[in-house]
């Protein structure tokens, strides 16, 4: 049994005619490159030239149409009708549209949650060296701290 598809999916609808926008521009291809080979093998018969020509001509222009309309309709349907333009309504956009800034926020997501484990690895590299302790020394005058090689105080100039 297949699971339920996400209501926040793409729909059946949108990718049966995406591959529909697919299938169409295939054939379309095959109908133009088809138009060469009948020119070429009915290269210089001319029974019936007319007839031919025109054959030749519509599989032409109907194959080119697919072309163009296919990968058209391949678009529509990966985007939706509003996200894709055709349909204006910025609403229905941001929904159709939703599914891949999904996948875009979520690849972004996937490289920031990379970031803090670089980060952590980055932290104990830092802290490996500072567990070079700095032994400080109180001023017994004021009480400031200085460094353990100071031979006066930085905040009373008091001997240490
Ligand atoms: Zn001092």
């Amino acid at each position: 049994m297949k699971p339920p598809i996400p209501a926040r999916d793409i729909s059946p609808e949108r990718q049966a005619m995406y591959y529909a926008g697919m299938a169409a521009g295939v054939v379309g291809a095959l109908l133009f490159v088809s138009t060469f080979f009948s020119f070429a093998m009915n290269f210089g018969n001319f029974d019936d030239f007319e007839g031919r020509a025109r054959s030749i001509f519509l599989r032409a222009v109907g194959g080119m149409c697919l072309m163009v309309v296919g990968p058209a309709v391949m678009g529509v349907a990966a985007r939706g009708l509003a996200g894709s333009g055709v349909k204006l309504d910025p609403e229905q956009a941001r929904r159709d549209l939703e599914p891949w800034s999904r996948m875009r926020g979520g690849v972004i997501g996937d490289v920031l949650d990379e970031i803090p484990a670089v980060q952590q690895v980055i932290d104990r590299l830092g802290s490996a060296d500072q567990t070079v302790e700095v032994v400080r020394v109180r001023c017994n005058a004021c009480r400031a701290l200085n460094d353990e090689h100071d031979k006066f105080c930085g905040q009373c100039g008091e001997r240490l």
